[in-house]
């Protein structure tokens, strides 16, 4: 096997912890990584940007206030529109539902447009340019005055198409796994028939020529479905918001924010972090739950070419929930971080 670059940025509050625990287990693992740790900064340095451009993999902990430019720079600067999050519950994960066991699907979010990043200005502004945009009440933008502010969202057909394009390969590939080969649309194209309209029209036709499942839901729909049927879902497509919100129930659905990793493609280019963010309230104590960033690890390990070691990876972290010995806190045990991380090399070897 060639040697891989892996390119590790911790970011803070917990990130760090969870960060240096899986990469000490990623070093135990004998596999050929030569793991870098640039300096992080605002703004991000040069050299940085350079060796994560070159690297094989990307791995970042959690973004809190002073790293908010890091993840700005691996997500929004380098383009990174397709956030890959698979939800899965393990048997022995501390799930909040009765029965989560056969949970196994994935959030995509779409990472690139909608809402985010914030693009927001002064009501006064816009009155000025377009005083009559008028909503489904006949009530005008110049009816509200002068006073407040606005927030744009912008969703164009290439930004739906290729994340449709992207949804429809996921299914693709968990359907010769054996899963329905199902698309779960989530919008609010009710209330915003020509932005969430948009992304909605353009999903479908893409799914459906796919030859693909489809099915659509509201958000607020949806976020119930997640929580009442999250059995049934295979591939779910979610505009940015609904996903950065529904990915953090959806995380809890399997035992919580903990255990949620994340990929995140651009074009040529993909970075992988937990789902979850800094934590402050637990930062520093050694006790977070260190599977998110190691299953985000397994998910850098494929996007590598090291498919046999990923599914090893997770098998590990399956069996050390299976035992139920080594966990943290959150899930009902007493181990620290690094502990936990140990021990997924002791199941991994
Ligand atoms: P952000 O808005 O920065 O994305 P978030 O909504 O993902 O943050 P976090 O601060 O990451 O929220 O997490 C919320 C809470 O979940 C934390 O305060 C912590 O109690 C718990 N939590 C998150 N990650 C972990 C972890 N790895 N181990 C244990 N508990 C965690």
């Amino acid at each position: 096997m060639t040697m891989k670059t892996v390119v590790a940025l911790p970011g803070e509050g917990i990130g760090p912890e969870v960060v240096d625990a899986t990469c000490e287990l990623l070093m135990g693992t004998g596999l050929p990584l030569k793991i870098l740790t640039p300096p992080q900064g605002s703004p991000l340095p040069a050299e940085t940007k350079r060796a994560a451009r070159e690297a094989d993999g990307v791995l970042f902990g959690a973004a809190g206030p002073s790293t908010t430019m890091v993840v700005a720079w691996l997500r929004w600067e380098m383009s990174a529109w397709a956030g890959v999050r698979p939800i899965r519950f393990y048997s022995g994960m501390r799930s909040p539902l009765a029965d989560p066991e056969g949970i196994d699907y994935v959030l995509l979010r779409e990472n690139s447009e909608g809402i985010y990043p914030g693009r927001e200005g002064d009501l006064a502004d816009l009155v000025k340019v377009m005083p009559d945009l008028a909503e489904k009440t006949g009530r005008k933008v110049k009816d509200f005055g002068n006073e407040g502010r606005f927030a744009v969202k912008v969703v164009t057909p290439r930004g739906a198409e290729r994340i449709a394009r992207f949804a429809c390969d996921l299914a693709r590939k968990r359907r010769a796994r054996g899963k329905p080969g199902k698309v779960t649309c989530v919008t609010k194209s009710n209330v915003l028939p020509r932005t969430d309209g948009l992304y909605h029209q353009t999903v479908e036709r893409i799914v459906r020529e796919a030859g693909l499942q489809f099915e659509h839901f509201h958000v607020d729909d949806a976020a119930r479905r997640l929580v009442r049927f999250p059995t049934s879902m295979d591939v779910v497509l979610c505009m940015n918001l609904y996903g950065d919100i529904l990915s953090d129930l959806g995380a809890e659905t399997a035992g919580g924010l903990g255990l949620a990793p994340s990929a995140n493609f651009g074009d040529g280019w993909a970075y992988f972090e937990s789902v979850h963010g800094s934590a402050p309230d637990i930062a520093g104590k050694g006790i977070s739950n260190p599977t998110a960033t190691i299953l985000s690890s397994a998910l850098m390990l494929e996007h590598m070419g090291l498919g046999a070691e990923a599914q090893r990876l997770q098998d590990a972290v399956a069996r050390v929930y299976r035992d139920g010995k080594v966990l943290t806190p959150d899930q009902g045990g007493t181990a620290r971080t690094r502990e936990m991380a140990q021990a997924v090399l002791a199941a991994y070897r």
